[in-house]
């Protein structure tokens, strides 16, 4: 029965990805989790869609926030990858790098001065930068934003 459960779900995980995760979770009775890859291919882009960072920006859910100005918004992540992992986000609604202008290269620039200056305060022995973009690019989150990792000797090339 187990064996059979878990298939049962493993197959509904792939084959139905736009029924959201809780309605699969209550149909198979199992708790789905799901890795960063199959998050990103689950994950629906919809240019016009508030994303959950949208709702961090605006206090509605809570986050660990460790920096704030008028463009931009540092939290820490809630999936580490690395001993230090935290993202810098824009406050405009961008939702992916391919989604930025000419008009947002200050921008563009703000957020990985950002980057930079927390990431120096935190990681004097370096750090990594990554934007994921779409679907390839492991991108599950619609609203464009930095990772930085580090505390950790990091490896290359990425997974
Ligand atoms: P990406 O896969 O590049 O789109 O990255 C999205 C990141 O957002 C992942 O590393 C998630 O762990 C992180 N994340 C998702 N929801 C939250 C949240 N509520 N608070 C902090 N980080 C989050």
């Amino acid at each position: 029965t187990t064996l059979f459960r878990s298939q049962k779900s493993r197959y509904i995980t792939r084959c139905t990805p736009a029924i959201p995760l809780i309605s699969r979770t209550l149909y198979t009775g199992k708790f789905i989790m799901m890795t960063e890859v199959e998050k990103a291919q689950n994950a629906k882009f919809n240019k016009n869609e508030k994303t959950i960072f949208d709702k961090i920006i605006e206090k509605q859910i809570p986050a660990d926030i460790i920096y704030e100005d008028d463009q931009c918004l540092a939290f820490t992540d809630v999936n580490p990858q690395a001993p230090t992992h935290f993202l810098v986000i824009p406050k405009k609604r961008i939702p992916l790098l391919d989604a930025s202008e000419e008009a947002d290269k200050d921008l563009l620039g703000t957020l990985m001065l950002t980057a930079k200056k927390l990431a120096n305060e935190r990681l004097p022995n370096g750090y990594r930068l990554v934007i994921n973009n779409g679907v390839d690019g492991c991108q599950s989150v619609y609203h464009l934003h930095i990772h930085i990792l580090g505390g950790r000797q990091m490896k290359w090339p990425p997974g």
